[in-house]
């Protein structure tokens, strides 16, 4: 029979009602014919909760341990989804990520799935089962311990078991009924769109549009899965949400897609480094290695041999940042004058495919956030994406601003 995936999100599984509401639309695509591959995430917040108790714990915590507590959330729904489905009499059994196996790397909290071998759910489908539901976020490593795939690797998950099992389509159910043009909890104005190109979903997505994973959308692209995002809550139709799809399958398309945010950023700059080759390998070599994902760089103007070097990680990672700085001081690696943080900053960016052949999105973009006032930090730009570092106070301004100034509640 085909196979299908469906994912659904936490707030889709958030109490039992939802659950119940989940299982009887798993159950009518068992009821037209397909097996089904349910991917859940734990219940919403609950991930919140126990990442929290892992920080208040351990701030440095051990990787290893953090992921045995936070992807323990996602077991509680997938046994819960298949004692819903059972009751309905639907033939449904849960796995976690290690009984599959969903095989990873050992990259804690930010594991990669290497591998999803079937045979252990195909068997069971031959027997009979309909619906293998499956916890969402969370792997094996090579050393037989619990890994997970990063925040909102759920999303992973289900792609990646819909390539692995070549299903018919992935769709991922959660709180909104597709992808728009930017946060619509951000700016009411924000439009639906009935398809997006795989290149803009996987820019959105990386520059902070969490509705899906960064990786999902990556997976997605590479094994050509059939990608769709709709709501849970919404009455079921054959054309809801939005595809996920090439571009060549657009057929109207604005030269700006959409406008994504990163709330928590911070901006650090290093003070009066010597300016001699090696140095950014002798400064970004230790961030990496105590795990800081460093995103834009600046190296400043240089005088009379020294430099301001500026970086923007994730505010979380402030402190680590800070302490692999003071590290590679006294090893006598770096040496700098000062190290500054500024932590009240967030990214905005813009992004569309269509920039690739229309000039004068980045002087429109800085021209719009200069009317409002809004001082730029630190500018970015890839072919299809510009991206700039602001005051967080004035993030929520620059994203509905910059959604006006190209018009994207509108088709072109
Ligand atoms: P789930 O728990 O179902 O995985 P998430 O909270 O991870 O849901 O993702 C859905 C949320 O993504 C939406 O509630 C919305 O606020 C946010 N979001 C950010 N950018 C976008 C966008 N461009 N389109 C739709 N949703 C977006
Ligand atoms: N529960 C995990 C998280 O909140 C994974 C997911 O929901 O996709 O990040
Ligand atoms: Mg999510």
């Amino acid at each position: 029979m085909p196979v299908l995936v469906m994912k659904f999100g936490g707030t889709s599984v958030a109490s039992l009602d939802r659950i119940r509401r989940a299982a009887k639309r798993v159950g009518r695509e068992v009821a037209n014919g397909h097996d089904v591959i349910v991917i859940v995430s734990a219940m919403s917040g609950k991930t919140n909760e126990l990442v929290g108790w892992v920080n208040e714990i351990s701030p440095l915590f051990d990787a290893r341990e953090y992921d045995a507590v936070v992807s323990s959330g996602e077991n509680v729904t997938a046994g819960l989804m298949a004692l819903t489905l059972q009751e309905m009499d639907i033939p449904a059994r849960s796995w976690q990520g290690w009984q599959v196996p969903v095989l990873t790397t050992s990259a804690h909290s930010a594991a990669r799935i290497m591998d999803i071998p079937t045979d252990n759910i195909n068997t069971k489908f031959s027997e009979g089962m309909r619906v293998a539901v499956v916890a969402g976020f969370q792997g094996i490593s090579p050393e037989n311990r619990i890994t997970t795939l990063g925040r909102g690797g759920s999303d992973t998950t289900a792609v990646a078991f819909a390539a692995a099992f070549d299903a018919e389509r992935c769709d991922i159910y959660t709180d909104v009924d597709g992808v728009y043009t930017t946060d619509p909890r951000i700016e009411s104005k924000a439009r639906k769109l009935d398809r997006i190109a795989f290149e803009e979903m996987l820019e959105l997505a990386s520059l902070g549009a969490k509705v899906l994973q960064t990786r999902s959308v990556e997976l997605a692209m590479r094994y050509k899965v059939k990608l769709r995002v709709l709501s849970s809550f919404e009455e079921y139709d054959e054309n809801a949400g939005t595809l996920v799809c090439d571009e060549e399958e657009i057929m109207e398309q604005n030269v700006v897609a959409g406008v994504a945010y990163q709330r928590d950023e911070a901006k650090m700059t290093l003070i009066s480094v010597a300016d001699r080759p090696g140095i950014a390998a002798a400064i970004f070599g230790p961030l990496s290695e105590a795990g800081v994902n460093v995103d834009m760089i600046v190296q400043n103007i240089s005088e009379e041999g020294r430099t301001d070097m500026t970086f923007s990680c994730p505010v979380e990672q402030v402190a680590r940042a800070e302490r692999a700085m003071q590290e590679a001081k006294t090893s006598g690696d770096i040496n700098f004058h000062d190290i500054v943080a500024d932590t009240d900053v967030a990214k905005v960016s813009v992004v569309g495919i269509g920039m690739r052949s229309h000039a004068g999105v980045a002087a429109k973009m800085f021209q719009v956030l200069s009317d409002e006032g809004i001082n730029i930090k630190v500018i970015t730009t890839s072919e299809i994406k510009i991206s700039v570092l602001i005051d967080r106070k004035y993030m929520e301004l620059a994203v509905q601003s910059l959604h006006d100034a190209f018009e994207l509640e509108k088709v072109a």
